[in-house]
């Protein structure tokens, strides 16, 4: 078996020029996250607030804590001080929220909107129409503790690697499609993250700019995590 640190080295040898690596830590012990650090890697991504708060405790300061799953309203105060990219918003109130607490800590943070881009049923991530009807809200209009940095979105769990394929595309979309309707003065708008273990190859060919990893990096997970 690889180590941790032969694991990233594999990987970033097969990233494309400006994609970036999240090596998605959640479940893992501090240990394999320090094993990382010192492999040179900065961006971890994690889904639960307070293994996240805990995690930022215990690793060196320039660590970049990238929020990547569905994050309650009353779990944001948890991670406001420290967490440099929130992956996954999909609605006007979680901005809200967001907005408030970067406020309270003297912060801007900045955030995706997620797509709901997979075939399959999802309980999370917007429509096209959704993130317009958001964008468009005048009580959007007056955050100015976030910034939009793009979306995200979760292809199909599937071997139909098409399907997958079509589904990044389609994000590749509708970011341009964003962008050019709302955001064609903003440079932060930039970021397309998409493509986990098995696809992120797939993902980098349809225009990710940031990968999350995990098993490939740590191993598998224990139960659903
Ligand atoms: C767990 C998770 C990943 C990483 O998945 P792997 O298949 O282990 O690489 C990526 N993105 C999100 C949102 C996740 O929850």
């Amino acid at each position: 078996m690889r180590t941790i640190a032969e694991n990233i080295q594999a990987i970033r040898s097969s990233l494309h020029g400006n994609v970036k690596l999240v090596a998605v830590s959640k479940t893992k012990p501090v240990e394999d996250l320090l094993e990382a650090y010192h492999a040179g890697q900065r961006l971890f991504g994690e889904n639960k607030a307070q293994e996240m708060a805990a995690k930022f405790r215990m690793l060196p300061a320039d660590t970049e804590w990238h929020f990547i799953g569905h994050l309650q309203t009353n779990k944001v105060k948890m991670i406001a001080p420290f967490v440099a990219l929130i992956h996954a918003v999909d609605s006007l109130k979680l901005l809200k929220v967001i907005d408030r607490e970067a406020k309270a800590c003297n912060r801007v943070i900045p955030c995706l909107l997620e797509f709901r881009i997979a075939r399959e049923e999802t309980k999370y991530g917007l429509s096209y129409e959704d993130a317009c009807e958001i964008l468009e809200n005048p009580d959007f209009g007056e955050l100015e503790n976030v910034t939009m940095a793009g979306v995200m979105g979760m292809a199909t769990f599937t071997g139909d690697m098409e399907l997958v394929r079509s589904e990044f595309r389609l994000l590749s979309q509708i970011f341009d499609r964003i962008r050019q309707n709302y955001f064609s003065e903003s440079a932060a708008f930039r970021e397309i993250s998409m493509g986990m273990s098995g696809d992120y190859l797939m993902a980098m060919e349809e225009g990710s700019t940031l990968v999350r990893i995990g098993s490939s990096i740590f191993g598998e997970r224990q139960g659903t995590g």
